[in-house]
């Protein structure tokens, strides 16, 4: 007795065949001597209707006890529902089952929390969805973003296979690389003391790959980090990582572009215009505050460090002074924020070091603030005339060095733009996607606290070919070929053309970042061999597979499109992983064991 058909497949159609469905039982309503019961399986589900009297006296009374959640098999002949039963929410919602045969393939116990209302089942809280994750995923939700997921896998794998792409696989027991964020150390017990390290990404495989001639590589592939978990982290995720060779960046854009087309419309039926937006790293930090802007909205940021260069107002001047900006921007009608409010914006301004948050209420008619008493006519018409200041309005300062300045009202504006979505002032349609690259990145950040530079985005992205000369004079100006693809304020991938020169690369390891030549070799050493055999000009990208989904899902978080995600603190809730392991396992390991007690 084979299922015939699965449970979101019948239709009028089907009235008058003898079916078979096997399933879950979703809901049992007991209505009028009538037992109904929704059978649920991937697909979809459908009513089916045990008529007491039409069947044998046990096979209704097994229906009667069975428990939500129990695996049955049913048959019997589709009908139409009766006049005014119809259920247009589900497709099948014209037809029943009325059923001859019954099977119970397993019983469920009493369930943890509901699968069958969605209502319900989206206020349970987290932790025990993901004790019982098997229980969540047969939610209706958690199957589509999953079955969403996997489409995305094949409609990826498709469009670079079609752009001649391999798919190559590299090792997940990798060389301990110690920078950026921590990792994860795997003993090796053939070798005593010695440890493989969890890669990151395939960053060095896949360059490698270039050098042995593969021309296009990529992998879906998972990437472990050890870093303190965020809301949208995990510790190990998965990326698109791709590279290729005898490219420029402008080959990269075009090739992400389209494979970001095709996903959209395979996953969402939506045309996403391409070429998209480019923005350099400077212009999106003044006009939006960050590196991965979210442009569905206006209030941007805009530069006062003229008009207010010899003010009176010797917070804004004394910035200017020291070499510093004053930039402001207008949150349209958010003029009713609440002190309460106002404070949280303060600590977000003094979280980047500010010491307080300068603005303006428009209430009135008036400009109600405890500091426009030391503006000048000029300084305030010239706040009045960029800003578009108007009744209702809320304006917000910040006066600090140029990246602090920026960060902080670009988190302010985030902030805002949530209030005014909570007080409906601001809609943004679930459709709508704005993809845009952010480029010229500056190739290295200065670390104060280590005094020293270090890569911006990694060590293996080459300088902008113009800016190499002043690597050794004015390493601040130099520009890396890096790109990041963004869409609506989130970062979906980044990437960059490599260096493929040993003798940039080198002077890059050592001169740029002052690693001491014995632990270059000693890290880097194999590279740097490799690109002596003829290594090819390449370059590469990966995309954050899990975030991609999510996005597409729409749904805030990553954990909601993983099968088995972990918790904030990095465990397996339903395995109970981490664990501790035996005395004897880590003895093979050659392993001792000291926990500090916690006092
Ligand atoms: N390996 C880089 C990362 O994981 C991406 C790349 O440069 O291709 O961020």
């Amino acid at each position: 007795m084979k299922r015939t058909h699965h449970c979101n497949e019948l239709r009028p159609t089907h009235i008058g065949q003898m079916v078979t469905l096997t399933g879950w039982v979703h809901s049992r309503r007991d209505l009028g001597g009538l037992i109904f019961i929704d059978v649920r399986d991937r697909e979809g589900r459908t009513q089916t209707v045990f008529d007491p009297s039409d069947l044998p006296k046990d096979l209704f009374e097994r229906a009667a006890a069975l428990r939500s959640e129990c695996v049955i098999r049913v048959a019997g002949k589709v009908r139409q529902r009766p006049e005014g039963t119809n259920n247009p929410k589900i497709p099948t919602g014209a037809v029943e089952v009325m059923v001859t045969e019954l099977e119970v393939l397993n019983v469920a116990d009493v369930l943890p929390f509901p699968v069958d209302d969605p209502e319900v089942a989206s206020k349970v809280n987290e932790e025990l969805r993901l004790r019982y994750r098997y229980l969540d995923l047969r939610r209706p939700e958690m199957a589509r973003n999953l079955r969403l997921r996997s489409k995305v896998a094949m409609a990826t794998r498709q469009y670079l296979d079609e752009q001649g792409f391999l798919e190559i696989e590299t090792p997940l027991l990798f060389k301990s690389t110690p920078e950026g964020a921590r990792e994860f150390l795997v003993p090796s017990r053939v070798n005593p003391g010695q440890f493989y390290a969890l890669p990151q990404s395939p960053q060095q495989f896949k360059q490698i790959l270039m050098v042995g001639g593969i021309e296009r590589y990529y992998q879906l592939a998972r990437c472990f980090r050890d870093e303190d978990q965020r809301a949208d982290r995990q510790l190990e995720f998965t990326q698109i990582d791709l590279e290729m060779s005898f490219i420029e960046r402008e080959d990269i854009y075009t090739l992400v572009e389209g494979m970001l087309k095709r996903i959209w419309k395979t996953a969402l039926n939506l045309d996403v215009p391409t070429p998209f937006k480019r923005i350099s790293y400077q212009e999106a930090l003044n006009r939006w505050g960050i590196d991965k802007p979210d442009t569905r909205f206006g209030m941007e940021l805009v530069d006062f460090t003229e008009e207010f260069r010899a003010s009176k107002f010797k917070v804004f001047g004394g910035a200017v002074a020291s070499g510093g900006v004053v930039k402001a921007l207008n949150a349209k009608g958010l003029a009713s924020v609440t002190q309460g409010q106002i404070d949280t914006m303060t600590e977000y301004a003094k979280g980047f070091g500010a010491k307080g948050l300068a603005y303006i209420k428009v209430e009135g008619g008036e400009w109600k603030s405890p500091i426009v008493k030391f503006f000048s006519d000029a300084e305030k018409a010239s706040l009045a005339q960029k800003l578009k200041i108007e009744e209702g309005d809320l304006i917000l300062f910040a006066a600090d060095q140029w990246l602090n300045a920026c960060e902080i009202l670009g988190e302010i504006r985030r902030y805002c733009a949530n209030l005014l979505k909570e007080q409906g002032k601001l809609t943004i349609p679930a459709d709508r996607f704005d993809f845009l690259w952010v480029v010229d990145f500056p190739l290295l950040s200065f670390d104060k606290e280590q005094n020293r530079w270090y890569s911006s985005h990694h060590p293996f992205t080459a300088p902008v070919a113009e800016d190499i000369p002043m690597l050794k004079t004015d390493p601040k100006k130099v520009r890396g070929q890096h790109y990041d693809v963004v869409v609506n304020g989130v970062e979906l991938g980044g990437g960059s053309i490599r260096i493929h020169q040993p003798d940039v690369q080198k002077t890059v390891f050592e001169e740029v970042l002052q690693i001491p030549p014995e632990e270059t070799k000693l890290r880097f050493g194999y590279m740097l061999e490799a690109f002596r055999y003829g290594a090819p000009p390449h370059g590469g990208i990966a995309l954050g597979f899990d975030r991609l989904n999510a996005i597409l899902c729409g749904t805030p978080s990553i954990r909601d499109v993983i099968a088995f995600p972990k918790t904030a603190k990095g465990t397996d809730l339903m395995t109970e992983s981490p664990a501790a392991v035996t005395p004897r396992q880590l003895r093979d390991l050659h392993i001792d064991v000291k926990v500090a007690k916690k006092d």
